[in-house]
């Protein structure tokens, strides 16, 4: 199948072109005849299937083909509304990609920056509006944005916008908009919640599925590395250098987990960054930026600062602490593997996170390969520890061995743990803690302690 029998316009199919896609994939072209049809969708494609071109195209189309039903005041057309900046900022991005060659205009609001440049774009008129919804009502209630006249609207990754607790500004938005408008939901999983959400905004939607409900895409490839929770750090750091991974993305359940672990791998000689909601704008999209030009090795993120991130072809996803929702598994894992690349999908499993774990394999209705790595054997004798308890754990604090097993680890990190962890990290995979680095050659003990690790 080929771009040119979905219908699309000249314009649009020299900015398809331009980025050098042969072909649309399985949600462009279920979606974009159907929208260009003025219908109404409910699409269940996750992040890495295409969404955004299935739904920007037409939307473009759409607007630049119908009459404009306001002359002389150019209000939001086209409003399409995300659950975080980064994703906003990536599909405004795209929609001037696919815009390029026509005549309308656009723009990306979102929180932590400041409202007056956001202002200023807004009066000087833009057709096409994308939106967190936080920041959306800041503008309304500064009565510096009209929403009267949006003929299509988009709801994006809406499962997520749902989880995120933006329901109560999803209903206000939906009150200031006309009754009469397009209706565009994609979400990569559905709830009870998604359900009543459709059917109280969807108009007879035609129903798009290109990945089966709740499963992940068929081409991540997907492992259990089984790990005691203290050792997953230096297992982390040994992947990255022993298999060469020049891209990692790596999820952390808290944010101060994310810091702390960026840190730690700096530490190892890795560059690494963390991305989370504390973070300022400015930071968390440097960090983007580094980590997409191959200047940051592994990104460290929490799951909804990582929501959407969009990067070309990202080879290797590390869970490096399960989610306490199965769903985030399935958007965890949903950022590699993308439009038709092989991807990695890697969790560091601690005996902790043995419930979570089967909650993940009841949503996928499988059994993962569990592989454990030579050097890294879990230790039967340590026993699971509350995560609540864990995910409150602050910097430098020291965590308590609840069965005594300070003497275990010991042993471990003596003898066949440390020493293979040091020796490895200082080969030739290229990552190896630099001689002489603080903290180099240290480990941290089960009672949260530095000691000494023999030298490899
Ligand atoms: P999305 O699911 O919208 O986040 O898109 C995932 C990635 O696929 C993005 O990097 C797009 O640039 C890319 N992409 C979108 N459509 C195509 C296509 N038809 N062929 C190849 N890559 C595409």
């Amino acid at each position: 199948m080929s771009f040119d029998t979905l219908g699309l316009s000249a314009e649009l199919l020299r900015a398809v072109a331009d980025q050098g896609y042969s072909e649309p994939t399985p949600v462009q072209s279920k979606a974009i005849p159907v929208i260009l049809q003025g219908r109404d969708i409910l699409a269940g494609a996750q992040t890495g299937t295409g969404k955004t071109a299935g739904f920007t195209l037409p939307l473009l189309q759409c607007l630049s083909t119908r009459p404009q039903q306001h002359p002389g005041r150019r209000p939001v057309r086209a409003l399409i509304l995300t659950p975080t900046r980064e994703l906003a900022a990536q599909v405004a991005e795209s929609v001037n990609t696919y815009g390029r060659h026509l005549p309308l205009t656009s723009t990306v609001i979102f929180g932590g920056v400041k409202i007056n440049p956001q202002i200023q774009k807004l009066r000087r008129g833009v057709d096409i509006l994308v939106a967190t919804p936080g920041r959306l009502l800041d503008h309304v209630s500064q009565k510096t944005l009209d929403l009267s006249a949006v003929e299509i609207l988009v709801l994006d990754e809406a499962d997520r916008m749902l989880d995120m607790g933006f329901l109560p500004d999803i209903r206000r938005i939906l009150a200031l908009l006309p009754q009469q408008r397009q209706n565009l939901l994609f979400s990569a999983t559905y709830s009870d919640d998604i359900r009543r959400l459709a059917d109280k905004l969807l108009d007879a939607p035609v129903q798009i599925e290109v990945a089966r409900r709740n499963t992940p895409a068929e081409l991540v490839s997907q492992v259990i590395h089984p790990v005691d929770r203290e050792r997953k750090r230096e297992l982390l750091s040994f992947m990255v250098g022993a298999e060469n991974w020049r891209q990692v993305l790596v999820f952390t359940r808290t944010k101060h987990g994310a810091n702390r672990l960026s840190g730690q791998l700096e530490k190892d000689g890795i560059s690494s960054a963390a991305i989370h909601g504390n973070k300022s704008q400015g930071a968390r999209t440097r960090a983007l930026a580094d980590f997409k030009r191959g200047e940051v090795r592994v990104l460290v993120a929490t799951d909804i600062a990582a929501r959407g991130l969009d990067i070309d072809q990202l080879p290797h996803v590390v869970n490096y602490e399960l989610p306490n929702v199965a769903e985030d598994y399935v958007h965890r894992i949903g950022r590699t593997g993308r439009a038709g690349n092989e991807g990695q999908a890697v969790s560091l499993v601690c005996v902790d996170e043995h419930q979570l774990l089967g909650g993940i394999e009841r949503l996928l209705k499988r059994d993962l390969p569990k592989v454990v790595i030579p050097g890294y054997e879990p230790d039967p004798s340590i026993r699971a520890e509350p995560i609540l308890r864990r995910s409150n754990v602050r910097a430098g604090a020291k965590s308590k061995p609840r069965n005594g097993s300070g003497q275990q680890q010991g042993r471990r990190s003596g003898g066949n743990g440390g020493a293979s962890a040091g020796s490895r990290s200082g080969g030739s995979a290229g990552h190896g803690q630099p001689k002489g680095a603080p903290g180099a050659n240290r480990s941290r003990t089960f009672s949260g302690k530095p000691r000494r690790r023999p030298a490899a």
